[in-house]
């Protein structure tokens, strides 16, 4: 088969990636080969390509926002035939440490990320547990299938805090899960959504996904009338920025991954004065059977969410891409749709 390797920037592929002819995985005892269809090109794997990734093992085989059919089962598999049009969600938590145990999965102590630690989606077959296998539902196409795992990350944030129905929203940063952000958002009945983004061309998309307004920094009136910020930039400023623009009782939530190293100014007396909460999300726990449900309702919301696909073979090209402003979502074609 072929596949997309990474060598963390270890053993000098150009540009940190190479496409290889493998061996096929086989699928070993409860396991399911997958021929990936549409895979998602996430900023996780725009860091695993730089080697800053602290999880990645290379050389891997990146990918985990995927869908596409099975080819094989291993032995005690019960639950997928092949030929079943399935889609995956990329994290294996071992169900006994005591994080599991709360049902906070994300979290897990012996957590295993698919294309991360072992190899993922960006090839012609991946083998991975039949634990963490769904069936896709006939009405989601590929390109839908691909958004589940980002959508299935925002639902989870969403979870973690109150209801956004009838509330304002102000979204920090335009990129796919800041857009996916405002069409939940839209979905779940904020009153009224904004956005803060540098890109133009973001903040066009984020007006075409459900966004009534969409700023550049600096250009929003100084009020503190927002109930939700939902932070997807990853930059410190920007969650100062937010801590501003929060009404009494508002509620930060943290989506972005900014620098570990990063430090912003935090003043306790605002926390206690508007009883603020900042609520931090990362990955998805638990959350991915019920964002394919939320997406059978989204995806025709979410038609203009991907600017473009790109073959296996145009890998480099595809990655450039998503570093790029052009970039909505980007994703990699690694099987012909049958
Ligand atoms: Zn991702
Ligand atoms: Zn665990």
């Amino acid at each position: 088969m072929r596949a997309l390797v990474f060598d963390g920037r270890t053993s000098g592929y150009e540009g940190g990636m190479r496409l290889e002819n493998r061996e096929s995985p086989v699928a070993g005892p409860g396991e399911v080969l997958i021929a990936p269809e549409l895979v998602g090109i996430c900023g996780t794997d725009l860091h695993l390509l730089d080697g800053e990734y602290p999880l990645g093992r290379f050389p891997r085989i990146a990918g985990h926002e995927f869908s596409g059919r099975v080819l094989a089962i291993g032995p005690g598999v019960t639950r997928f035939a092949i030929g079943a049009r399935v889609c995956v969600d990329p994290n294996i938590a071992c169900g006994t440490c005591s994080m599991c145990r709360e049902g906070a999965f994300n979290l897990c102590s012996n957590l295993v990320p698919v294309g991360v630690t072992i190899d993922g989606g960006f090839a012609e077959a991946v083998a991975v547990p039949e634990k963490i296998v769904h069936l896709l539902p006939q009405s989601l196409d590929a390109q839908a299938a691909a958004l589940i795992e980002p959508l299935a990350c925002v639902l989870h944030a969403f979870e973690r805090a109150p209801t956004l129905q009838d509330a304002s929203v102000l979204v920090y940063g335009a990129g796919s899960i800041g857009l996916l952000a405002i069409a939940l958002a839209r979905h779940q009945g904020a009153a009224r959504i904004e956005v803060i983004e540098p890109s133009a061309t973001r903040r066009a998309a984020a007006l075409e996904l459900g966004a009534e307004v969409a700023f550049a920094p600096g250009e929003r009136e100084n009020r503190r009338d927002v109930r939700f910020v939902i932070e997807a930039s990853g930059h410190p400023a920007a969650v100062a920025d937010a801590l501003d623009r929060l009404a009494p009782r508002g509620v930060l939530i943290q989506m972005g991954v900014c620098a570990p190293e990063a430090q912003i100014v935090l003043t306790p007396f605002d926390l206690f004065d508007r009883e603020l909460s900042l609520i931090g999300s990362q990955s998805l726990s638990g959350a991915y059977g019920r964002a394919i449900e939320v997406m059978t309702m989204l995806a025709p919301a979410l038609q203009g969410l991907v600017s473009h696909v790109f073959a296996l073979d145009e890998a480099r090209e595809a990655f450039a891409t998503a570093r790029s402003e052009m970039a909505r979502k980007v994703l990699i074609r690694c099987n012909p749709s049958p």
